[in-house]
């Protein structure tokens, strides 16, 4: 697995209101690093860069080395798989959802990764493929089970670089719990980057990073940061 670093970043929307001022710090690699910080400390903006969205205005974004800016689009979206706060799925079974972007994929893997993300028992095994559409469609699914599909997806495209993005947030508490049990499972050996608001969501890191406008402003534990409240 790559490590995926940030050097030095340095990012505005406007040149007058810089946004992402010095931004540094790495996930090694196959380990889970989470970023945790309020609403308007940059975790977004972040992301965006990530995914080339926007470029960064000085420094680098690095994945195993190699500036992101040269590797083409087609192998950063191979090299990267995101979890997102809300996940849209199409009002279509549950196995095309997970499919979905994915046109080789074939049964096995659909069920595979299904079964991955724990939801098995909505994936019917028929032998003629998924094609069959059987099973709950996305629409009528409650929000633990979008964000196991949206796990599902991401597992099926087996990429080295996790990113949680407030993956989370939206669910009640219960389901929180049962999801963050599935994000740490999916995150085992993979470079995974956690991005919460809350320090509670977060689970199972190797280190936090407290982001406050647009910088690190400290780093631990958990435990370390939960006892200093
Ligand atoms: P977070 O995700 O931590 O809440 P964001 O990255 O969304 O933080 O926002 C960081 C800052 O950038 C905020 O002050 C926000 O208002 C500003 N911002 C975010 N997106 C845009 C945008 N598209 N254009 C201008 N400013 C933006
Ligand atoms: P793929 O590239 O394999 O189709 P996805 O379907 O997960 O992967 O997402 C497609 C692309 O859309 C991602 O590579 C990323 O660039 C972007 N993307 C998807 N969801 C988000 C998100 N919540 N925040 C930022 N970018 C996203």
């Amino acid at each position: 697995e790559p490590e995926l670093r940030f050097d030095d970043v340095h990012f505005a929307y406007h040149p007058d209101r810089p946004i992402l001022q010095g931004l540094s710090f790495a996930v090694p690699a196959g380990r889970t690093v989470a970023v945790v910080g309020p609403s308007g400390a940059g975790k977004s903006t972040l992301a965006r860069l990530l995914f080339r969205f926007y470029d960064v205005q000085a420094g680098a974004i690095r994945i195993a080395g190699q500036d992101i800016r040269e590797i083409t689009q087609d192998s950063l979206r191979r090299a990267i798989g995101i979890v997102p706060q809300d996940t849209v799925l199409f009002n279509d079974t549950v196995e095309y959802n997970i499919a979905y972007g994915r046109p080789g994929a074939t049964h096995d893997e659909v069920v595979q990764a299904a079964q991955a993300a724990r939801i098995h028992g909505m994936i019917a095994a028929t032998p003629d493929g998924y094609a069959t559409r059987v099973g709950e469609r996305g629409l009528k699914l409650s929000g633990g089970e979008k964000q196991r599909v949206a796990i599902a997806r991401t597992l099926l495209k087996n990429p080295p670089i996790l990113i949680f993005d407030e993956a989370t947030s939206a669910l009640d508490s219960a389901n929180e719990r049962a999801i963050q049990q599935e994000l740490q499972q999916a995150a085992r050996g993979k470079t995974t980057l956690v991005i919460a608001h809350r320090l509670s969501t977060v689970v199972d890191a190797h280190e936090i990073l407290v982001m406050d406008a647009g910088r690190i402003v400290e780093r631990g534990t958990h435990a370390r940061l939960l006892a200093q409240g």
